[in-house]
């Protein structure tokens, strides 16, 4: 079996995989918060770990592998947007958590094997909370429950951060209750117009870093092998889920192998929310087949900035499209890695060398291969398709038929202005050697 390399966060290398049980292989990945349309930025952790979902499964069998993405449906930026559009909270998530599924599948995105959901956990959350005041990890102060920071002696391992730049970071949200700088929420109280359940510490709700804690340890246990999510989680969120789940458990790893994706920029800003300068994933998708964003984003290795530009996804097409063109790629139902794309992925993760190793297969007698790698790495030429059933087929049969009278008659201007009509639907004709003529859709 290929040997299996991934670059570690927590160790600063790529280090060989040691999976805790080849037979069950986990994997945690920071999902969505659910209050609006999910920007393409959002879409590369989407993308990245569906890659190593894939290959997972490929190397240790397709039942061997749990892979858990949440969906984050509790945090005060959902509660600001549904007040501000007057519409109740549940209504907001289950139309952005819609919303997000039918984006991703058109990425060809696998269902991951689990989605929780934080509203769904909460006694999971409540659960590690008393086992964090238990064992002296957190404290409760006017309402609110804090996890002490101090108390964790090697607090920081994740990220290495000096400590004043931690300090600075929890700055921004000093509260009068807090016995450190650093220290944060785990339970919050919540007034009556904002969503809160029942807890030993009164009606509240959790804060954002101890859902995922609840909702990996759920699913996956208290120990599992990888955890991924974009780079700007690693502090604080996945320091401190860390921090919750190894304090609360008694443990000294949380996840084995932490992996995270450089950001997606624009004009080398990082594309956010915030600073507006953000394409959704929808918008895209009117101009777009969902495998061109996909393979834009294949293109770059996932630890490197994208600059994502027109230019960029013009020629993904145009690399896309010419691999559906030589191969008996989108019509094969043959999933299979060749071994010089599962060698390159076995390396990190490294799409780009996959895809440059893709070139090597566009050339006579290595079709089926093409195809049948395409297809493991989530490209099945959907989009060609898509486009072969808009075309009208008795239109083209009778215009054809035209044509041919046309030509019989040798009337050749008829004939060619036939041709170009075809061509607008799409359609390219082929006069064959042996008389006939044949068509197929244009690519
Ligand atoms: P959020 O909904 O903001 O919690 O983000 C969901 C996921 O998208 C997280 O894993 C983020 O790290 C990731 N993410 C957000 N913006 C970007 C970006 N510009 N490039 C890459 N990943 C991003
Ligand atoms: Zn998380």
């Amino acid at each position: 079996m290929a040997t299996l390399k991934l670059y570690n966060t927590l160790t600063r290398a790529k280090d060989v995989f040691k999976p805790i049980d080849p037979k069950a292989i986990r994997m945690y990945v920071c999902g969505p918060t659910v209050y609006d349309y999910a920007h393409i930025g959002n879409a590369r952790p989407i993308i990245v770990f569906d890659m190593l979902f894939r290959l997972l499964r490929h190397l240790y069998g397709a039942e061997h592998v749990t892979y858990v993405r949440n969906i984050t449906d509790i945090d005060d930026k959902i509660n600001a947007k549904a007040k501000e559009e007057g519409v109740a909270i549940g209504e907001l998530t289950s139309r952005t958590t819609h919303q997000f599924h039918e984006d991703i599948a058109a990425l060809n995105v696998l269902e991951p094997t689990h989605e929780p959901r934080a509203t769904g956990t909460i006694p999971e959350i409540i659960t590690i909370i008393e086992k964090l005041i238990a064992t002296g990890h957190a404290y409760v102060a006017e309402g609110h429950v804090l996890f002490d920071v101090p108390s964790m002696k090697d607090y920081g391992k994740l990220s290495r951060r000096p400590l004043d730049d931690m300090i600075a970071g929890a700055r921004i949200d000093v509260a009068p209750y807090k016995k450190g700088e650093m220290d944060f929420v785990l339970w919050k109280p919540s007034g009556p117009d904002l969503p809160g359940w029942d807890s030993p510490w009164g009606r509240g709700r959790p804060g954002w870093h101890i859902e995922c804690s609840a909702m990996s340890w759920k699913h996956l246990g208290e120990t599992f092998d990888i955890h991924g999510g974009g780079i700007d989680l690693i502090f604080p969120h996945h320091e401190n889920e860390v921090a919750q789940t190894r304090c609360a458990f008694g443990l000294k790893v949380m996840a084995n192998v932490w992996m995270h994706n450089g950001f997606l920029q624009i004009d080398g800003q990082k594309m956010s929310k915030s600073l507006g300068n953000f394409l959704t994933i929808n918008e895209l998708l009117k101009d777009w087949p969902g495998e061109i964003l996909r393979f834009n984003m294949l293109r770059t290795h996932y630890r490197q900035p994208i600059d994502w530009t027109v230019k960029g996804l013009e020629e993904s097409r145009r690399i896309l499209d010419g691999f559906y063109n030589s191969a008996s790629a989108r019509l094969t139902e043959d999933v299979r890695f060749s071994p010089a794309v599962l060698e390159a992925l076995c390396d990190d993760l490294n799409t780009p060398r996959a895809i440059a190793e893709l070139h090597t297969l566009d050339r006579p007698n290595f079709q089926a291969e093409l195809g049948a790698t395409l297809n493991a790495l989530g490209f099945t030429g959907k989009h060609v398709e898509d486009k072969a059933a808009k075309i009208d087929e008795h239109k083209v049969n009778e215009l054809i038929a035209a044509r041919l009278k046309a030509r019989g008659a040798r009337n050749w201007a008829e004939s060619d202005r036939l041709r170009n009509e075809l061509d607008a639907l799409g359609v390219v004709v082929m006069d064959n050697k042996d008389g006939t003529t044949s068509w197929e859709v244009k690519r």
